[in-house]
């Protein structure tokens, strides 16, 4: 059995954040006005303005991400995700199924990477808005 369900629960109150290629990516395919800058700097995924904040791709009718094939790269890699202050790959616990999945050290590997291109992206936006 797929570890993953389709629950949806990670697609509800989305945090998820994106490098400057995943927002080239889906801007690129026509969408706009789907992302907000967080305040440490961030491109993070906007929810609606339901009762039940969603994602702005999730389309509750089919239970379905709009953009499956061009997802950012963070939705790819859920629930894997890196925690900061441990400094480490982990399965996000907010995952009713995060027993089920394992960590892969290769994929690991990756999300870090992904996690030092999003910085570094950061980084240079600030000196730029600083300069
Ligand atoms: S919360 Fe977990 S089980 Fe539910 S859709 Fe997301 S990854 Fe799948
Ligand atoms: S982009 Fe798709 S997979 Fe990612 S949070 Fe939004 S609806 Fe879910």
């Amino acid at each position: 059995m797929e570890p993953c369900d389709r629950c949806g629960l990670c697609c509800q109150k989305t945090e998820m954040i994106l490098s400057n290629a995943d927002v080239e990516r889906i801007s690129n395919a026509g969408y706009q006005d789907f992302y907000d800058v967080d305040p440490d700097g961030f491109y993070v995924l906007k929810n609606t303005l339901d009762d039940l904040p969603l994602c702005v791709f999730y389309q509750k009718n089919t239970n379905s991400c709009m953009i499956y094939a061009i997802r950012p790269k963070g939705c790819r890699f859920y629930p894997l995700i890196y925690n900061v202050d441990l400094n480490k790959c982990v399965i996000d616990d907010f995952c009713p199924r995060h027993s089920s999945f394992r960590i892969d050290g290769t994929e690991c590997q990756e999300l870090i990477n992904y996690y030092a291109v999003i910085e570094a992206e950061i980084s240079r936006r600030s000196s730029k808005n600083d300069g």
